[in-house]
């Protein structure tokens, strides 16, 4: 049986509102939501992903990719079906484009995910794969248990969360990676079906909280790969947010999207070119999947943490430089 849902409100007509995300979806009796993971029964809000994991795993916390949070450690990582968005370039689409139907899923209790995290040696769980806030209610059930046996709890979002959502998470969310997929509007009308404006006042807002935060971007060939777009995605984030945010310049693989197979994979000199862009802007660290792993302190130039892909090759620090004494990396 799914769950009834709790950020929502009753409109007349036995229709309701539902509250977690920027779409703020009017849903009519019998109707799902956008994201396909919630569902108006006889004038009440279900969450149908509620209680039931797609996928459970256990990732370097690299994955996610957080870079400056735990590092070395592992991730048990879940993830449930449905999204708020519909992008077009999405790797995940069998589980973000679906509404469960037809997926034999067993219900798993949120202790029964913070036991597994605790048996597996993991120091955090993140609620990633689809967006986590599609299943928030899930999310915050898990989270709460996991804050009291001493887990951290990981985001990896699209950062279209309301406020109401937020005001819900924050104060049990650690860390989180947010996709910042463009600064054109445009590109999220397009490509994403929704808006990007929320997107930025939810950075501007996570920026100011104590959760860790890092921030990653998709550089599509024709669709996200302007240098100029990317100079303003990097100084929004040197102006508005913190020159110290890491960020993550991922590259795009056609042979996985959803409906952009015919596209170009990112060629390795535009990501060279987004990581220049970067730096000029004045990010302190930025990160790619080809060249630009390690991480160096920006105040005495020590390498500091030497990786490649997803392993740590060496890692000198305690949180500080070894060399002059600065605060980097989060250790929760
Ligand atoms: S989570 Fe967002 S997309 Fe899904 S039903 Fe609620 S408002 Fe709509
Ligand atoms: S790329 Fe992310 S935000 Fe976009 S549809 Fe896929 S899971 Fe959702």
């Amino acid at each position: 049986m799914p769950e009834e849902a709790k950020l929502y409100h009753v409109l007349p007509d036995k229709a309701v509102q539902c509250d977690l995300c920027h779409h703020f979806c009017r849903i009519r009796a019998g109707r799902s939501g956008f994201c396909r993971a919630r569902i108006n029964r006889g004038g009440k809000l279900f969450t149908l992903s509620y209680g039931r994991p797609v996928s459970i795993g256990i990732d370097p916390v690299e994955k996610k990719p957080l870079y400056h949070f735990l590092p070395g450690t592992r991730t048990l990582s879940l993830g449930t079906f449905g999204c708020n968005f519909r992008c077009g370039n999405c790797q995940n689409w069998e589980i973000s484009q679906s509404s469960g139907e037809g997926m034999e899923l067993p219900f798993r209790s949120p202790d029964s995910i913070v036991q597994e995290a605790l048996d597996a040696g993991c120091p955090s769980i993140s609620y990633t794969y689809n967006e986590p806030t599609t299943f928030a209610e899930y999310a915050l059930d898990i989270m709460k248990p996991a804050r009291s046996n001493g887990l951290k709890n990981i985001w990896v979002s699209n950062g279209y969360m309301s406020d109401h959502c937020l005001n819900a998470v924050e104060p049990l969310l650690d860390a989180i990676n947010i996709d910042l997929k463009s600064m054109a509007e445009s590109f999220y009308r397009r490509i994403c079906s929704t808006l990007q404006h929320p997107v930025l006042s939810n950075l501007k807002r996570l920026v100011r909280s104590n959760a860790h935060i890092e921030i990653t971007t998709l550089v599509i060939p024709g669709f996200s790969d302007s240098p100029e777009m990317l100079r303003r995605l990097a100084e929004f984030i040197v102006n508005e947010l913190d020159p110290e945010t890491p960020w993550h310049i991922s590259a795009f693989a056609p042979e996985f999207s959803w409906k952009m197979t015919d596209s170009d994979a990112t060629p390795a000199e535009t990501i060279e070119c987004a990581f220049e862009v970067g730096k000029k802007a004045g990010l302190t660290y930025v990160y790619d999947a080809f060249n630009h792993q390690d991480t160096f302190c920006p105040q005495c130039g020590t390498v500091v943490i030497h990786r490649s892909g997803y392993t740590i090759l060496r890692h000198d620090m305690n949180g500080c430089c070894p060399g002059c004494g600065k605060t980097i990396i989060t250790l929760g």
